[in-house]
């Protein structure tokens, strides 16, 4: 028996989207995840994380590379051999929740255990119960069905029904993120402690850094690979322009708005536009190109102190 619940060695994945147009999700990735972890790993929106916890969950194939689950190997597993694997070594939660919207809170969390075929429809039952407890779902809304349920409530169901066949791994994908602050947060505390007290292994993709920050161990994902440590140059984009990025911003605009200013006098002489109309504009254009020069000034000052 293999020490790993996840193996990934050196994994691609590239979609072609049509000839010559192909789109590199994912890039030599590799990631050892041990028995009972808990991992997050997070980066932006398009940055592959679906995709790798589709591979992880054998619902996409890699490109390239190999993918072990619990020490077997599913990189070329059949279709039907895998519906098994998945089915009881495997449990999912979505963004969106996806629980069938006819069924109630518990018939929703005994369907995968029925479709498992290990025990008889009482023994499901008794289990789902036991499991909407688990994870503090109120009595109350047990008979309910999704659409009268809140979000949190939904996702504690979902996460039942992710529990429900005992998976050794446990995948979510942005699980909070149909969740407000206060209700994910306390969806991913309670995965902090199913994984504390049952050791199964959790693996939770996220673009919230309080939704990573939750796990044991973050990795972090940018452009299809992986990272142990967050790579500070690529992190940094969404916070902030370099100067030499800025100022050329800065001056772009600049540029146009003299431009614009000079048209604008331009079309006020050859009698286009009345002065009136002149005068105003050109307020506005002035305004904006004294707020510009300011910006441009404090974009030089912030690396003159820094
Ligand atoms: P994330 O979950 O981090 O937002 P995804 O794994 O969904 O990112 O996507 C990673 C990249 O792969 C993106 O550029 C996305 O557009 C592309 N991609 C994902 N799925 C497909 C697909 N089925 N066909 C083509 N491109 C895809
Ligand atoms: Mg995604």
């Amino acid at each position: 028996m293999s020490e790993y619940a996840v193996e990934l060695e050196n994994v691609d994945k590239v979609y072609r989207l049509g000839p010559g147009v192909e789109v590199h999700a994912l890039n030599g990735v590799s990631l050892l995840v041990g028995k009972g972890d808990f991992i997050s790993i997070m980066g932006p929106s398009g940055s592959g994380k679906t995709t790798l916890l589709n591979i992880i969950g054998t619902m996409d194939r890699p490109t390239a590379g190999r993918v072990k689950i619990d020490g077997v190997d599913v990189t070329d597993m059949g279709e039907g051999q895998l519906a098994d694997f998945r089915c009881v070594k495997m449990g999912y939660l979505f963004q969106f929740f996806n629980l069938i919207s006819t069924l109630d809170a518990v018939e929703n969390v005994k369907l995968p255990i029925i479709l498992s075929g290990r025990c008889t429809e009482r023994e499901a039952d008794s289990r789902a119960r036991d499991l909407l407890e688990l994870v503090s779902l109120q009595e109350t809304v047990w008979r309910n069905r999704p659409v009268q349920m809140s979000g949190g409530e939904r996702q504690r169901v979902a996460l039942a029904r992710a529990l429900a066949n005992e998976p050794a791994l446990i995948m979510m994908d942005e699980p909070t993120g149909a969740l407000d602050t206060v209700t994910g947060a306390n969806v991913m505390k309670l995965t902090q402690m199913l994984n504390e007290f049952s050791g199964q292994t959790f693996i939770v993709v996220s673009h919230n850094p309080l939704v990573a920050k939750m796990a044991k161990k973050i990795y972090y994902i940018r452009d299809g690979r992986l990272y142990e440590n967050p790579p500070e140059s690529l992190m940094k984009f969404e916070a902030e322009l370099s100067y030499p990025e800025r100022r050329a911003l800065f001056a772009n605009q600049l540029r146009l708005l003299k431009e614009s200013l000079l048209m604008l006098e331009k079309r006020w002489q050859g009698g286009d536009i009345s002065r009136d109309t002149y005068a105003v504009a050109k307020l506005k254009i002035t305004s904006q190109l004294e707020r510009i020069t300011a910006g441009l000034e404090s974009a030089g000052r912030a690396v003159g102190s820094s």
